[in-house]
């Protein structure tokens, strides 16, 4: 069965995901978290709010290391899921079409910080049983967040990061924020 925790950066996606792996823990199944290796070389994986859970690092289109550490686990979590390759999104869809007994959660970025649909996510979202969006605050007006907002220029998609480098912010704010750069510029 797959999961799916979405939204954007400082919701507390990663803490959700955490906290439903611990659960399966405390049941004493067999739990592993896969992260993409990035620019990254930590093997923990760490909320803002300094949880962390051990995790294993693969290369995002290394299907052959997923289909591993699945055999050998129960359940298994996976991180910015967004930077993983349309063939592990392959990969996890066989195994849901299989019927298959393992759980998986995969936790992600919905949108980039330009509000575009993020990697395989909206993939994933799809063929997944279970769906929950999570909202940080927006930091200029409070209602709920809809997207990361880049605060420093990036080039491409892929900007590693935190509180440095984006802010949660909803759409009208964005879009206040965009036209200001622009004029600034
Ligand atoms: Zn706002």
């Amino acid at each position: 069965m797959l999961e799916v925790i979405t939204g954007g950066m400082f919701a507390g996606k990663t803490d959700e995901l955490l906290r439903r792996l611990e659960r399966h823990c405390i049941a004493r199944r067999r739990v592993a978290l896969i992260k993409p290796e990035l620019d990254t070389r930590t093997t923990k994986v760490r909320t803002h709010n300094g949880k962390e859970f051990d995790s294993i690092t693969v290369g995002p289109k290394d299907r052959a290391a997923v289909e591993q550490i699945i055999k050998e686990n129960d359940v298994i979590g996976f991180d910015e899921a967004e930077f993983f390759s349309t063939e592990i999104y392959q990969l996890l869809k066989e195994y849901e079409q299989s019927g298959t007994e393992k759980v998986f959660i995969a936790c992600g970025l919905d949108m980039d910080s330009e509000g575009e649909p993020f990697g395989i996510m909206p993939a994933l979202m799809a063929i997944a049983s279970d769906v929950t969006k999570l909202h940080a605050v927006c930091e200029n007006c409070f209602v709920p967040a809809n997207i990361s907002f880049s605060v420093v220029e990036k080039k491409g998609q892929i900007l590693i990061g935190g509180k440095d480098k984006y802010k949660a912010l909803c759409w009208r704010c964005a879009t206040i924020e965009k036209e200001k750069r622009k004029r600034d510029a």
